[in-house]
């Protein structure tokens, strides 16, 4: 089964995320499980907990979810670090309690002191988190676009980190098209996807890979901006999602698309081209 989604949101109540990924007929979807533009957080009650478990059991949904995004685990400033892994591990013991077992964390921003410093940094955060949260939520890393001073654009950066990290079990990567396109890893037709994926495979080992976001891209390839685009309306191109979902190795993972939410029609007409595109399969 095709595990096909949307990021939605969490409007009203956190299980009301279910309702509104089946109306776009996903069979998964990605949430924020707090505010993603602020630092507060509102606490779950029994009831949220309790209807979440329950909508999860009626539908069979997939849930994923992605850490907010103020959080920066790759800072230099202590302040802004401790409070990152401190939310890092909150996150991760609400999606045990909420029975999701997937978070994606961006790697943050070196602030302009350097890859290998930042990257030192973001696995450290990721240890205490691992160390200090309950239960064993499986932590992904994504991919990013490569905009100035960030860390994890490139599979040597997301290797680097994942060694560096204890408990193995427990972390993974999610791979976001967009942000790979921008970073310079063509996508567009089946040869070069069929490198990305070698590449992925010799560096960071292809079992890591267990979520991926799939954006089409308004920039161009190695353009290192992070503007997501429909798919098939971008620098990507509906060749290059059809090729992504012709593999084996892809056709398991959740897919979701994180395209501008311009209308509801934009973001139903995307999941239906997956649909579309998985339909042709076999
Ligand atoms: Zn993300
Ligand atoms: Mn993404
Ligand atoms: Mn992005």
């Amino acid at each position: 089964m095709w595990l096909i989604g949307a990021h939605v949101s969490i409007a009203g109540e956190i299980s009301q995320s279910f309702d509104r990924a089946k109306a776009l007929n996903c069979t998964a979807f990605q949430i924020f499980t707090r505010n993603p533009r602020g630092w507060a957080s509102k606490k779950l009650d029994e009831k949220d907990i309790l209807n979440f478990h329950k909508k999860f059991g009626e539908t069979g949904l997939f849930p994923i979810a992605h850490m907010p995004y103020l959080p920066n685990l790759a800072s230099p400033n202590r302040e802004i670090y401790d409070k990152s892994v401190k939310i890092l591990s909150e996150e991760l013991t609400k999606c045990h309690i909420l029975k999701i077992q997937y978070l994606v964390t961006h790697l943050g921003s070196h602030m302009g002191t350097s890859e290998e410093e930042g990257i030192r940094r973001v696995a450290n955060a990721c240890n205490i988190a691992l160390k200090s949260s309950e239960g064993n939520t499986v932590l992904l890393l994504e991919n990013t676009a490569g905009q100035k001073n960030s860390v994890g654009h490139t599979f040597n950066h997301l290797r680097k980190c994942l060694d560096l990290i204890e408990d193995r079990s427990r972390v993974g990567v999610c791979f976001d098209t967009c942000h790979g396109f921008a970073a310079g890893y063509d996508i567009r037709t089946h040869d070069a996807v069929e490198n990305l994926l070698k590449d992925f495979d010799k560096i960071i080992g292809i079992e890591r890979l267990k979520v991926i976001h799939v954006n089409d891209s308004k920039g161009a390839l190695n353009s290192h901006l992070d503007r997501h685009e429909h798919i098939g309306r971008g620098q990507i191109g509906l060749n290059g999602f059809k090729a992504l979902m012709s593999f084996k190795q892809v056709q398991k993972l959740p897919l979701i698309i994180e395209t501008p939410y311009d209308s509801e029609k934009d973001y139903m007409h995307d999941i239906e081209i997956l649909w579309s595109i998985a339909r042709e399969q076999f």
